[in-house]
């Protein structure tokens, strides 16, 4: 891996909430639970799981957009605390799911793009407009779109203004929380692509959110897959696809068979994910491990190495254990 450029250390994020409705009883709800991983100069980390694991929550919580409870967050090899977090904040920037909901409807695209470029005294004010230019270039739009509103964009366009903002204040590093996921097969293509070009010619790093496996495939030079609020395994792409340690990733990929060569058989993953307010013991997903033992209910695993740059948390990463059968269902 390259240099660090952000290293999050023992991260965690709980919520307290309600147990019902009208219940006056709380819980903790662990949305990030120890969670620690680094990404490297010009590398895209993805982040993958299912809705709910905690994957957004953990890309705000980096950026400082919710308040951490307690963990470590170094970037550009500083500690960030709440004090500095607006220096985070303009060197690490979000690029969210819905361009249309992020973008301020009756702003006009050349007043985006200049706000944050006025704001942060990034170029003269005479400056500004040809900068503006070269920012929607960037991305691949015509001078046309300045003058425009963000209903008159495509949803493809309005991405590339996501994104052309993000890129207009310099940053080292771009969050991309389910970025192309309301997008259509064809413009989703494009927009990934147009990332990728935009990171080799600018070295910037990626962290890349989507549950869409394919997706954090194509994008990711290493994955973390996060389970109930915890990464449960995190590797270079190429191997993690091609032979999983975690059942649980062996059970993702095993829903998307054109993706994953595993030829240790299919994991189907059964039920829903437990109340992350009221997580299982031991092993978090030992209630729907078709290879759990005794001890996964009783002990917690550790994210561990197990071969050289490969982390799993599970007890029996390396052992090809056989599903054990589900007993049959009365019908
Ligand atoms: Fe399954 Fe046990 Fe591994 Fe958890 S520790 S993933 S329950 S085998």
């Amino acid at each position: 891996m390259t240099q660090p450029l952000l290293d999050v250390r023992d991260l965690r994020k709980h919520f307290v909430t309600r147990t019902g409705r009208l219940s006056r009883a709380r819980k903790v709800v662990k949305a990030v639970d120890g969670v620690s991983f680094t990404v490297g100069v010009g590398e895209t980390l993805g982040l993958v799981g299912e809705s709910g694991c905690g994957k957004s929550t953990l890309a705000r919580t980096v950026l400082f957009l919710e308040l951490p409870t307690s963990g470590e967050i170094l970037f550009e090899g500083g500690r960030v605390t709440e004090g500095e977090a607006k220096r985070l904040r303009r060197r690490a920037q979000i690029v969210f799911q819905d361009p249309y909901a992020s973008l301020p409807p009756r702003m006009r695209i050349e007043k985006i793009l200049a706000d944050p470029l006025a704001i942060h005294g990034l170029a003269d004010r005479a400056a500004i407009p040809e900068r503006v230019v070269q920012l929607l270039r960037d991305v691949g739009l015509g001078d046309g779109v300045a003058r425009k509103l963000p209903h008159q964009l495509s949803g493809g366009q309005r991405q590339r203004v996501g994104i052309a903002r993000a890129l207009s204040v310099q940053p080292s590093l771009i969050v991309a929380d389910e970025a192309v996921s309301s997008l259509d097969a064809s413009v989703r293509a494009q927009i990934l692509n147009l990332l990728k070009d935009i990171q080799e010619r600018q070295r910037l790093s990626y962290l890349f959110v989507s549950h869409d496996l394919g997706v954090v495939k194509y994008m990711s030079h290493r994955i973390a897959v996060m389970y109930l609020g915890e990464i449960v395994e995190l590797a270079p792409a190429d191997p993690l696809y091609e032979r999983p340690l975690h059942p649980y990733t062996r059970a993702l990929l095993s829903a998307v068979p054109s993706l994953g060569r595993d030829g240790r058989g299919r994991i189907r993953l059964e039920g829903e994910p437990p109340d992350p307010g009221d997580p299982p013991s031991g092993c978090k997903f030992h209630p729907r491990c078709p290879l759990a033992q005794p001890i996964c209910s009783q002990t917690a695993p550790e994210l561990k190495e197990w071969l050289p740059g490969r982390f799993a948390a599970c007890h029996f990463a390396l052992a090809d254990i056989e599903p054990k059968p589900r007993p049959e269902t009365a019908t």
